[in-house]
């Protein structure tokens, strides 16, 4: 019998590695930031090439390394941050793993050109696929430079893998956010295919916050400060008024880390109980600073999951510190609104004495008596149909009948449509010959509207009102390039906007069915919306455009409609080949029928 088993080479072993520690370019900048930070850098500059596929190159003003420990970085397990297992439990670096550089280092071509701030000449090192092509001395500046070039050139299943520029740049970019937002004293810079996209100055985290996402943002945010023996908690929290319909800028740091954190992110979203509309979701930005030995984040270097010993202490002084934050400000609000008019009612004139209102109703009527079954409200003297819901008129209705067959809407007879009622400015409903059937306006619009903006080329896709005054919309720099991308589309959809400097635009026309002092919500809403689905690998990203322009139309449509607007929705909606869903998936129609109305 013969021996099998073999050590693999530690290139085989560091191109294994690297598979955990690096997926895709955003997982390389994340750990060089990291280390530049962990350097003591002051000044941190990216570049990048090809949303990292041909270029990553960070450079920084930190410690920078020796010669020898400059070969060294690239080993396996070579770190300078932990020297014992005892110092696993009080963690204040951002890396300790000694696992990054030699990842990238077997997956890509890396320079690395570093000098000691009192050494006269820097190293220069060539590495590439773990073997060091070259070592020599280097005048180079203080600190260390390193540059990721080619990143899996010899894996190619992995660059096969990546997605498209765009998509790799905005996790990147994500990566980027949440380095930055919490290190707000050090400056940093993002460069692109030779275009500045940010450029961070040192100051508070509220300026970082603005010099990210655009200088209005400033006036969006209440400020948490909270300090007890367990934690220090700083941050931002969004006003109620700024919520979002998707969980978009929600950021929670634990000593200078991002963090995913459920329970943490429910305590945050409790504060807001009863501050916001159905479904949406605040903004925030908060910092806490623990003991490092009351945490565990000895997990995986790509995962954002951490442990607390603490954790429910830390919930209930986390919420009640926002809730703190925003009930300063509804006290603020209240005091600077004059009381609303229709509670100045003034004194009753004396002597007077207040009748009982009284409400009219028809105590015999019963619509589910057995003879209304067929929509007669035999039972009811009232002149009044209040009964309309269950009231089918006459056999002679034209009904569109469930399930919806594919019917464009040029075969659909003109309808003598059924009345409809409107529930709670929120639902429809209206008798089908299947049943009673309770129809989501606001979805049903988004299905119409995504239909009509689907026709490119129709006329319906392409109207368009001009505004009487343009409005100018800002964004954060990223933003602005996202929509400069996403312009001719947008165009083809009835907007015509320009862009004025780098991150205003200049809104001058929108398709009927935006209002216009909504424009500048709209978009950031179209466009965390376009980014999260690109984050989430969809399908098609002019489906995804169209569908949420369609939600967010409809978001903002008027809720009380006329009988004739109602009825019209309804026939557009079955004119509809998908009538019966959103989009996105979501229902749209609920039919209950006879038997259980009986019932
Ligand atoms: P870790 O960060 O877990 O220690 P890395 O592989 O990321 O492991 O880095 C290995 C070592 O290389 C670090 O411990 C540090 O000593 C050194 N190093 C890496 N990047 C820099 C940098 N930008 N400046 C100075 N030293 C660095
Ligand atoms: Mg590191």
């Amino acid at each position: 019998m013969s021996d099998i088993i073999n050590i693999l080479p530690d290139s085989v072993a560091n191109q294994i590695a690297a598979g955990e520690v690096v997926d895709r370019p955003a997982s390389a900048v994340k750990e060089l930031l990291e280390n530049s930070m962990d350097a003591g850098a002051s000044q941190i500059d990216l570049i990048l090439k090809d949303a990292g596929r041909t270029l990553i190159q960070v450079i920084d003003n930190g410690c920078g390394m020796s010669d020898s420990d400059a070969r060294l970085c690239f080993e396996r397990h070579a770190t300078s941050k932990i020297h014992r297992a005892d110092d696993l439990f009080a963690i204040r670096t951002m890396g300790f793993r000694g696992e990054a550089l030699a990842s990238i280092a077997a997956i890509a071509q890396v320079e690395l050109r570093t000098r000691l701030h009192d050494a006269e000449l820097g190293t220069a090192i060539v590495i590439e696929g773990s073997h060091i092509v070259s070592q020599q001395p280097a005048a180079c500046p203080p600190g260390t430079s390193l540059a990721v070039k080619n990143l899996f050139y010899n894996v190619p299943a992995r660059r096969n893998f990546l997605k498209k520029d765009s998509v790799e740049l905005s996790h990147i970019e994500e990566v980027f956010r949440r380095i930055t937002l919490v290190h707000c004293d050090l400056g940093f810079s993002l460069q692109h295919n030779g275009k500045l996209l940010y450029d961070l100055k040192p100051g508070s985290m509220l300026q970082r916050i603005a010099q990210l996402y655009g200088s209005y943002y400033k006036e969006r945010f209440f400020s948490v400060e909270e300090e007890t023996d367990l934690v220090r908690i700083k941050g931002f929290v969004g006003k109620p008024e700024h919520s979002r319909k998707t969980r978009g800028e929600q950021y929670l740091f634990v000593n200078g880390r991002y963090i995913k954190h459920p329970a943490l992110a429910a305590a945050v979203e409790k504060a807001y109980t009863d501050l916001l509309p159905d479904r949406s979701y605040p903004s925030y930005f908060i910092a806490l600073q623990v003991d490092p030995s009351r945490i565990d984040i000895n997990i995986h270097p790509n995962k954002t999951e951490v442990r607390f010993v603490d954790d429910h202490a830390l919930f209930a002084i986390l919420r009640s510190a926002v809730k703190k934050a925003l009930g300063q400000f509804t006290l603020a609000t209240e005091l600077s609104f004059d009381t609303p008019p229709e509670f100045n009612i003034g004194p009753a004139p004396s002597g007077y004495i207040p009748q009982q209102p009284s409400v009219k109703y028809n105590p015999d009527y019963n619509p589910f008596s057995s003879s209304g079954a067929r929509g007669s409200n035999k039972g009811a003297t009232g002149s009044e149909k209040t009964n309309l819901l269950f009231d089918s008129n006459d056999d002679s209705t034209i009904v569109p009948s469930l399930p919806f067959t594919p019917s464009h809407s040029p075969s659909l007879p003109p309808i003598p449509s059924p009345a409809c009622l409107q529930l709670q400015g929120r639902y429809i409903a209206t008798s089908l010959s299947s049943g009673l059937a309770l129809i989501d306006q606001r979805r049903a619009l988004e299905r119409i509207l995504f239909d009509r903006l689907s026709q490119t080329g129709s006329q319906a896709a392409r109207q368009s009102q001009t505004l009487l005054f343009p409005v100018n919309c800002q964004f954060s720099a990223a933003d602005a390039d996202l929509l400069a991308e996403l312009k001719p589309e947008l165009q083809a959809y009835g907007f015509a906007l320009e862009a004025v400097g780098q991150t205003t635009y200049v809104v001058t026309a929108t398709p009927p069915d935006v209002q216009e002092a909504d424009l500048q919500p709209f978009f950031e809403q179209v466009l965390s919306d376009y980014k999260a689905s690109t984050l989430q690998k969809f399908a098609d990203r002019d489906q995804s455009l169209r569908a949420s322009l369609a939600r967010q139309m409809a978001a903002r449509a008027g809720t009380s409609l006329s009988q004739e607007e109602m009825q019209q929705l309804v026939a557009d909606l079955f004119a509809c080949p998908m009538a019966d869903t959103t989009p996105s998936g979501r229902r749209i129609i609920t039919i209950v029928k006879p038997e259980e109305l009986l019932k």
